[in-house]
């Protein structure tokens, strides 16, 4: 197994699989090397699955060219990209949210609180751009449905047919949510 080892100004170790399945790890500066390969060993059925789904996916991390991202700047594309994509659908779904904020969530892209408040994770403005759609028109959906139910399905289903497909590679992106 190849593992490269990035030094860089960040608290905590974090593992990544490249297209061509070498293992990369980004590490604090100064962490000890053999702290590193017992972090790696401890995640070895981890990897060794991911680089089994990552060989199988044409979509992953090291295309996105993430290395020199400018976070900041980032944000502000995405709080742009985000207004202008909701008030669309809003318009064309016929539903009003009350407010729409920019989320930094681990764990999520999206979320629609009773109030109907909507948050969006800045780092969908890094996918391919119908997966922001997807997740914009799903958020929007729950206006209506606070649940997951075939109702619910069927709003989603309205404006977005792709929608079992663009979930499945919003997944196929999850680690983004981890490693950025
Ligand atoms: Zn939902």
């Amino acid at each position: 197994m190849k593992i490269e080892i990035k030094f860089m100004t960040r608290r905590t170790l974090a593992l990544m699989i490249t297209s061509k399945g070498k293992v990369l790890v980004k590490a604090p500066k100064n962490t000890p090397e053999k702290y590193i390969i017992s972090f790696v060993e401890s995640k070895s059925s981890w990897i060794q699955k991911k680089i089994a789904n990552f060989s199988q996916s044409q979509e992953s991390l090291i295309n996105l060219e993430l290395e020199n991202l400018d976070i900041v700047k980032q944000k502000k594309i995405a709080k742009n990209l985000v207004s202008e994509k909701i008030e669309y659908w809003s318009q064309k779904m016929q539903l009003d949210y009350k407010n729409v904020r920019l989320s930094s969530a681990r764990t999520r892209w999206g979320s629609c609180t009773h109030e109907n408040t909507i948050s969006i994770n800045w780092r969908l403005s890094l996918l391919p751009l119908e997966l922001l759609d997807y997740v914009i028109i799903h958020e929007l959906a729950h206006i209506k449905e606070k649940n997951h139910s075939s109702k619910f399905w069927n709003i989603v289903d309205k404006y977005c047919a792709d929608f079992k497909i663009l979930r499945k590679r919003l997944k196929s992106f999850g680690q983004i949510l981890q490693v950025i």
